[in-house]
C-alpha cells in the first residue's frame, strides 16, 4: 500500500506521488508487486495519473473501511493466482528442460546451446569442443549392484562431470548412460585436456553409492569434435547432426581402443 499524505491541489503531493509511483514500477524488487495507493479526499486526477502510471488500484481517502478491505482482499487473492501461476509455469518449463534423476540439462536443452555455439556469427564466433561421454559396461554395474546402485552412480558420475568442467559449459544428459559436454571458446588442446581429466577424475574416484557395503569403480570413454562458429543458419542443422556423428564416432574408436579413454575425431583435429 503506497500511502500518499496531503490535500487535494497541493502540487507538491502530486509530484512527489508520480515520482514515487515510477521508481516503485522500476524497482526490480517490486516488479511482482501489487500496488494500492491510497490518496487524499478529492484528489481524482492524481488517482487517474496514479492508475496510469501502473498503480493496481487506487482508493480515495473518504472510502469507507469496508470497501478498502474489500478492494485490498482483492489485489491480495490476484497475487496469490498470479504467483501461483508464474510458479507452475516456471516448474514446468524447468521439468521440460533438466534431467530428474541427476538435475542435470537434457537434450531438448542441449541442442539449442549447439546450434547456439554453430551459427554465432563473428566477432563472437570462435572454435568449441562437443564431447559425447559414456560410462564403460554400465549393464555390468546394473547386473551387480541392481538399478538403484546404478541410478545413484549416474548421479556421482553427473557430479562429478558438472564439477570439472568450466563456468560456461554445459554438461547435458542426452540418454541412459550418455553425456554431452559442450566447451564454448575451447581449441583442440584445451578440449584434449578436459577430456582426459575428465576420464581420471571419473576412473580415480571411489563411488560409494547410499545402500552399498563398498565403493563401486566406473569409468568413462569419450568422444571428442571440435566446432567453428559463424556458419550459415541454413546450413546449422546439417553442421550440428554431423558434429553430433563425429563425436559419437570418436566414441565408438575409444570404447574400441579398450574404453576409459578419449579420442579426437580425426575430421576435427585436420
Ligand atoms: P559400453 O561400455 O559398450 O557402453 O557398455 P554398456 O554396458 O555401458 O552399454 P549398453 O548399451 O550395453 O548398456 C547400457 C546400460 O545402461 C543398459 C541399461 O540398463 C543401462 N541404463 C540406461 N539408462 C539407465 C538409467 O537411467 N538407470 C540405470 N540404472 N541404468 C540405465
Ligand atoms: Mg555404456
Ligand atoms: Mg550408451
Amino acid at each position: 500500500m503506497l500511502l500518499i499524505p496531503g490535500r487535494a491541489g497541493d502540487a507538491t503531493t502530486s509530484d512527489k506521488a508520480l515520482e514515487l509511483m515510477a521508481e516503485l514500477r522500476a524497482a526490480p524488487e517490486a516488479r511482482h508487486s501489487r500496488i494500492v495507493a491510497l490518496v487524499p479526499t478529492g484528489c481524482h486526477p492524481l488517482a487517474a495519473s496514479l492508475l496510469d502510471m501502473g498503480a493496481n488500484d487506487v482508493i480515495v481517502g473518504d472510502a469507507d473501511l469496508g470497501e478498502w478491505a474489500l478492494r485490498m482482499t482483492r489485489q491480495i487473492q490476484r497475487k496469490q493466482a498470479i504467483d501461483q501461476l508464474r510458479t507452475r509455469l516456471h516448474d514446468g518449463l524447468r521439468a521440460a528442460m533438466i534431467d530428474p534423476l541427476t538435475g542435470l540439462y537434457n537434450r531438448r536443452f542441449a541442442m539449442p546451446f549447439l546450434r547456439e555455439q554453430v551459427t554465432t556469427r563473428a566477432p563472437e564466433a570462435r572454435e568449441f569442443a562437443v564431447m559425447v561421454a559414456d560410462l564403460d559396461h554400465f549393464k555390468h554395474i546394473n547386473d551387480t549392484h541392481g538399478h538403484a546402485t546404478g541410478d545413484r552412480v549416474l548421479c556421482h558420475v553427473a557430479d562429478i562431470l558438472g564439477q570439472s568442467v568450466r563456468e560456461g559449459d554445459l554438461v547435458a544428459r542426452i540418454g541412459g548412460e550418455e553425456f554431452l559436454i559442450i566447451m564454448p571458446g575451447a581449441g583442440g588442446d584445451e578440449a584434449r585436456r578436459t577430456a582426459d581429466l575428465l576420464c581420471r577424475q571419473i576412473a580415480n574416484t571411489a563411488i560409494m553409492p547410499k545402500g552399498e557395503a563398498g565403493p563401486v569403480h566406473v569409468t568413462i570413454s569419450i568422444g571428442v569434435a571440435m566446432g567453428q562458429g559463424g556458419q550459415p543458419l541454413d546450413a546449422a542443422t546439417g553442421t550440428l547432426d554431423a558434429l553430433m556423428d563425429q563425436a559419437d564416432r570418436a566414441l565408438y574408436r575409444a570404447k574400441a581402443r579398450g574404453r576409459n579413454n578419449v579420442t579426437i575425431s580425426a575430421r576435427s583435429a585436420a
